[in-house]
């Protein structure tokens, strides 16, 4: 790298850290105000009572105590109390609304049969089309036929890979991210193999510094540089799932279409817990699941956005008689005749009982309003950060030992819900000893700790719970 990139990434750094610390003063200021410290619990309870959010959280059902089959029942003093969820990354709680929903979508079809396709609340040829103007702006899509619902995440992947990785002989091959979600670099590896080319030969990852957890967007920049003109598709995920890290989506798009490539994401970690505008950042083409912070149920149906660039492009697409305009598509012609946009790369019909459950999740975006999602979780995720800090009871004696080590940037803008973390004891036993108290979290191997405390239904005194909990186990850990 030469010079003026690294008075850039040295410049940054300072900016960074100013950002960590102006969150910390934010945070202080509020506890000054209430004339409480950060570590009480009423600095939580006080947290709690102004945030205009609060209300959500009865939207969603919490699992409790008794309930979860992890939970050592003589760990707990109130079995119906809600479990600490901090789980939100992998799983979202189910939207309270989703079983009326469900239910409205079982009775339409029992008492209308077939007739269902096109009455009631999800009419089933159409149910799709009701989520649509929610995921626009969600990722911030320019016009609703650059987003459609469909599948499962992992097969549109495959979709969109068939679509816009269209390998030559000097452009052939596929950069992702070290470390990168296992079934992304399945598909990745798969699609590589289909045109005939090798994991070792097609394949470029993203690697981080040595010892170092998180990819320097300077060091992603030099990548393509070197290896752009070979390169076909440049496909990161928005937000890492190992390392809560948010890429700089805009920059490294720019960066790889200036290189010739195509730039496509995967924001399964990215929708609902990032800021998007897939349209202004010119992304070509990207991908989420419904079923992490958009709360819609385990495997639930996906999304995609194919930017409008590309919808007249003549790029061969796999095909299904979902394909086809809604006008022309039961007049069971030979030929596809291709719907607009995104909502081309249909195949099967829609499934009205998925999604009900999405649109039950995404009201609830709605209701609560982005802007303000995002203005708690940078308060709730900075006092998690806070207290992990905070976190070693006898700091005092056993000097500057560090007791957890964040690795997710300090910055909050280069991160969104999630905190990984690292412990200095095995953080397996640390993580079923949480469990056996009612703290849903999970492990991530080799060695990190996600925690998610949720916009949408977590609260202070969650993260203020979590806390006490942790402490009581990692003394425990100590001894
Ligand atoms: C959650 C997740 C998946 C899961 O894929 P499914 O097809 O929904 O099972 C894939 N990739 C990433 C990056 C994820 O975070």
């Amino acid at each position: 790298m030469d010079k003026s990139h690294e008075s850039i990434a040295a410049a940054n750094g300072i900016t960074q850290q100013r950002q960590h610390v102006e969150l910390t003063n934010t945070l202080q200021k509020w506890g000054d105000s209430f004339g409480v410290t950060l570590e009480s619990l009423e600095f939580a309870k006080r947290m709690d009572a102004v945030d205009p959010l609060r209300d959500i959280r009865d939207n969603f059902t919490f699992p409790t105590m008794k309930d979860l089959p992890c939970v050592d029942q003589s760990l707990v003093e109130n079995l119906d109390e809600e479990c600490i969820y901090l789980c939100g990354n992998s799983l979202g709680l189910k939207p309270k609304r989703a079983d009326a929903y469900q239910q409205d979508v079982l009775n339409c079809w029992g008492k209308l049969g077939v007739f269902t396709h096109f009455t009631g609340r999800f009419p089933a040829a159409q149910c799709d089309l009701l989520v649509k103007e929610s995921l626009v702006k969600l990722v911030g899509a320019g016009h609703s036929d650059e987003v459609v619902c469909m599948n499962g995440l992992s097969v549109n992947i495959h979709l969109l890979l068939i679509s816009f990785y269209r390998p030559t002989a000097n452009r052939y091959k596929i950069m992702i991210e070290g470390h990168s979600f296992p079934s992304d670099r399945y598909a990745v590896v798969s699609q590589l193999k289909l045109h005939g080319y090798t994991e070792e030969d097609g394949l470029v990852i993203l690697q981080t510094r040595t010892g170092e957890h998180l990819l320097r967007t300077e060091d992603i920049l030099a990548a393509i540089q070197e290896h752009g003109q070979s390169v076909a598709v440049v496909f990161l995920s928005g937000v890492h799932y190992y390392t809560g890290q948010k890429f700089d989506i805009e920059t490294i798009t720019k960066s790889g279409q200036a290189q010739g490539c195509l730039v496509g994401w995967d924001l399964a970690h990215a929708a609902g817990n990032t800021e998007l505008k897939l349209h202004d950042w010119s992304v070509d083409f990207a991908c989420w699941c419904s079923y992490k912070y958009l709360n819609s149920g385990a495997g639930c149906i996906a999304g995609a956005f194919i930017h409008r660039k590309h919808h007249q492009d003549d790029r061969p697409r796999l095909c299904g008689w979902w394909s086809n305009r809604e006008e022309t598509r039961f007049d069971m012609q030979h030929s596809v005749d291709a719907a607009p946009g995104a909502d081309a790369y249909r195949l099967c019909n829609p499934p009205p009982a998925l999604v009900a459950l999405h649109k039950a999740g995404l009201e609830i975006f709605e209701e609560a309003g982005m802007d303000r999602l995002l203005a708690k979780q940078y308060l709730l995720t900075g006092y998690l950060e806070y207290l992990m800090d905070h976190l070693d009871p006898d700091a005092g004696e056993t000097g500057d030992e560090k007791f957890v080590e964040i690795i997710t940037p300090r910055d909050p803008r280069q991160r969104g819900t999630q905190l990984s973390v690292m412990f200095p004891f095995s953080v397996k036993e640390i993580h079923e000893k949480l469990e056996k108290r009612g703290v849903v979290c999970d492990v991530r191997l080799p060695s990190v700790m996600r925690l998610a405390p949720t916009a949408s239904y977590n609260t202070f005194t969650d993260v203020y719970r979590f806390f006490t909990v942790l402490k009581q186990v990692m003394m425990e850990c100590r001894m």
